[in-house]
């Protein structure tokens, strides 16, 4: 590469090229390479989020055609459950390692959307239905891949929330909600991180593609947040290119075979487009590229051993102790144990399409079960169930039989790969009827039962009261089924946390009359209510609520402190190892205002931190939540804004098992709302200036014993709501000129 190309600045080499050349750059040159045009090198892009799926042959965008291989990281919702910056961050460096050594520029993820509805064919990929976890997390993939000099393309921006007619309907969501659920985790992702490319998604935002939303592209994401990257389309999300370039959408993916390239350059011709904003797309484009290029390795190799390691230390991780009666678990490695299920050694471990990896080695469960075991001859194992649902009655009663005669029976249940993927979404959230009788047999023919589930999207658990122990392992990766096998024999003690609830049905879940939408409009009817603030606004059951998840000890926790300052709440708390081994627990700081003006979730999270704590160990947690974080998004003036009052701060082991809580006061943002004639009476007497001067007002004119009825606290509550402007039309009421004489000094 001539050394000038990265030595030069973007925009002086755009200005050097013709404005074909330019427009040349704009779209792709196949599908995952940008193009080389002039001096300007093509670099790679390629999925993405869990490992690195290059194509060395035939190409697409729905993992058909092989890819090269790689590790395959445990996918975005096993990730969420570690609640572990660190960890992820080392994930991403890896993931970047092997981008390097493959001469991939820029991985396409991570993947970030909130968990609208478990139905979402694609929730495997996202990290939680919480944007603070989401963004929290994003956040260490982003800063991990990019440490390595590889681009992260954060997705898919935004309120992407569904695959059903995903290219086209529109999610109508409310400002409120888009601000503070949806757009709320890009926002901190992007602020924090500044990822070098963030992906336009496929569906409309009110009405208008993501692909060509000027608010969207423009306005929120470079304007608001300062983004100084580059946006790539979803593969195949332009609609109309030149309406894309005015919005901010500046590199559209894979190549449209030239043909927008020379709608581009017409429209520059005719003046419907100004060359300068094809500018600055082209020089984002050059930016971006000679990043790639001069962070590129030639010499860049990796440890597939030591990335197998990593994958299974994180999938360990991610496993989620539901529930562990009578500590079944762990497993004694001299019980005679029945390994059940199909899954236990045919994993699944990952979701279908673009992010399907070709893993480096595979794990199965039986597997490591039986090494891990101190005598493998008594591992016994029985299918149980075929994974498309074939012959499942032979194989029940093999099953139960063969669970009946052990000290313990492990069932590997899960949803069968076809049942989820990218490109459509889940009719319901049940496990195969044929897996869900065979769980009930076999824990009726041996009472120590445990079920280890592999899911990527949350399943309903009718047996959640019938068998003493749950594992729910999400789609683990490569290395998820000796991951399994330390989960369960206790090498590694569970300390993974529900980033998501599992509700007790389907029929109870926020979004459940409005999803899919229909005739094109999907619209976020529960508002800002998503997940566990949806149930717990309502105070409604839950199977496992959001941030559970159990160890093989217990954790007690002393009173919690909590100050604030200008910079936000600091809380305090110690925590002990109460039990007798050792472990990690995942300490979550939630907040509500009880008596805002506003509607709110009972309590959000607003911070977590993990702690590794010997057996008998205590130590102080510390969790600080920047002021920001408290905030509310003010649809009357367009912002984030805190309000004033008294918050309580909870701090626990998940968001319903909060072991203690201490109120703070908050001085609130000053809201500077102009009164106008359409204020009301209540806005303006709540008014330090035109409050007085209102009272008075009403005094002079209806003489002392009429204002103080007037003003008698039945009859404000009565007319609060009126608006100052009607007065006037009462007669011998306020005139307007004095109206306006309230107003004018108020707004001073
Ligand atoms: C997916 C993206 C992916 C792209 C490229 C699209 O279908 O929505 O997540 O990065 O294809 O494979």
């Amino acid at each position: 590469m001539p050394a000038d190309f990265t030595a030069r600045s973007a925009a002086e080499i755009v200005a050097g090229l013709s404005t074909e050349q330019k427009a040349a750059l704009t779209s792709g040159e196949n599908f995952w390479e940008t193009k080389a045009v002039g001096s300007v090198p093509s670099i790679m892009l390629t999925d993405g989020p869990h490992g690195v799926r290059k194509q060395a042959g035939d190409s697409d965008h729905l993992g058909i055609a092989d890819s090269v291989p790689a590790t395959c990281f445990p996918p975005a919702v096993a990730l969420g459950s570690t609640f572990d910056p660190a960890l992820l961050e080392r994930v991403s460096v890896a993931l970047g390692e092997e981008a390097q050594a493959e001469n991939v520029g820029v991985l396409l993820g991570p993947g970030i959307n909130i968990k609208r509805s478990p139905l979402c064919g694609r929730n495997f990929e996202y990290l939680s239905e919480d944007p603070f976890v989401s963004g929290e997390l994003g956040s260490a993939l982003v800063r991990g891949l990019q440490s390595q000099g590889v681009g992260a393309s954060l997705k898919h921006f935004a309120a992407n929330n569904q695959e059903h007619d995903r290219m086209r309907a529109s999610s109508d969501v409310d400002e409120r909600p888009l601000r503070e659920i949806y757009l709320r985790g890009f926002e901190r992702v992007v602020t924090a991180e500044q990822p070098w490319t963030v992906m336009c998604s496929y569906n409309r935002i009110n009405g208008v593609y993501a692909s060509e939303n000027h608010w969207l592209l423009t306005d929120v994401l470079r304007d608001d947040w300062d983004f100084e990257g580059l946006v790539v389309s979803d593969w195949g999300a332009v609609n109309v290119r030149t309406d894309g370039l005015v919005a901010g959408l500046d590199l559209e993916m894979p190549s449209s075979g030239g043909r927008t390239d020379a709608e581009i350059v017409a429209a520059v011709r005719d003046g419907s487009l100004d060359e300068s904003v094809l500018d600055d797309a082209a020089t984002r484009i050059v930016s971006i590229v000679q990043k790639a290029i001069a962070n590129a390795r030639d010499d860049a190799a990796y440890d597939s051993g030591a990335h197998h390691a990593l994958a299974r230390e994180v999938a360990g991780r991610s496993i989620v102790l539901l529930k562990n009666d009578d500590d079944l678990l762990p497993l004694q490695p001299t019980a005679s144990i029945a390994v059940i299920g199909e899954f236990a050694r045919t994993p699944r471990y990952q979701g279908a399409g673009s992010s399907l990896i070709n893993p480096t080695q595979l794990d199965d469960a039986l597997t490591s079960i039986r090494s891990r075991h101190d005598n493998p001859d008594a591992v016994t194992f029985a299918p149980g169930f075929t994974i498309d649902g074939s012959d499942d009655a032979a194989l029940a009663d093999e099953a139960v039989a063969a669970a009946s005669a052990v000290d313990v029976a492990v069932i590997f249940a899960g949803l069968p790969a076809a049942e989820e993927s990218e490109g459509f979404d889940r009719e319901h959230i049940d496990l195969p009827a044929a897996q869900l009788e065979l769980i009930d047999n076999v824990a009726a023919a041996n009472p120590k039962t445990v079920v280890v589930l592999s899911n990527g999207g949350v399943v309903r658990l009718p047996f959640a009261d019938s068998v003493p122990a749950i594992l729910e392992g999400w789609l683990l990766g490569q290395a998820g089924g000796s991951a399994t096998a330390d989960v369960l024999f206790g090498d590694v003690n569970p300390s993974g946390r529900l980033a998501e609830t599992i509700p007790m049905r389907l029929q109870d879940t926020p979004a459940y009359l409005e999803f899919p939408g229909e005739h094109g409009h999907v619209r976020y009817g529960e508002g800002i209510f998503v997940g566990y603030r949806w149930y717990d606004a309502r105070d409604a059951d839950v199977a496992f609520p959001f941030g559970h998840g159990l160890s093989y000890t217990t954790f007690d926790y002393g009173d919690v402190a909590v100050t604030a300052d200008a910079a936000g709440v600091t809380a305090r708390v110690r925590v002990t190892n109460s039990g007798e081994r050792a472990g990690r627990e995942v300490v979550q700081l939630y907040a509500g205002l009880p008596e805002s003006t506003v509607q709110r979730a009972p309590r959000e999270l607003k911070g977590f931190a993990a702690v590794e704590l010997a057996a008998g160990e205590s130590r102080d947690v510390e969790i600080v939540v920047a002021r920001g974080d408290l905030a509310y998004w003010d649809i009357r003036v367009h912002s984030f804004v805190v309000e004033g009052g008294e918050y309580v701060v909870s701090v626990g082991a998940s968001s319903r098992d909060l072991r203690s809580s201490a109120s703070v006061t908050i001085s609130g943002d000053d809201v500077l709302l102009p009164l106008g004639v359409e204020s009301s009476i209540g806005e303006l007497l709540s008014d330090p200036v035109a409050g007085p001067m209102l009272r008075q007002e009403m005094a002079e004119l209806l003489g002392p014993e009429m204002s103080e009825a007037a003003t008698d606290e039945g009859m404000v509550k009565m007319m609060a709501s009126f608006p100052i402007g009607r007065l006037a039309n009462f007669g011998a009421g306020v005139d307007p000129a004095t109206v306006q004489k309230l107003l004018d000094a108020a707004n001073v």
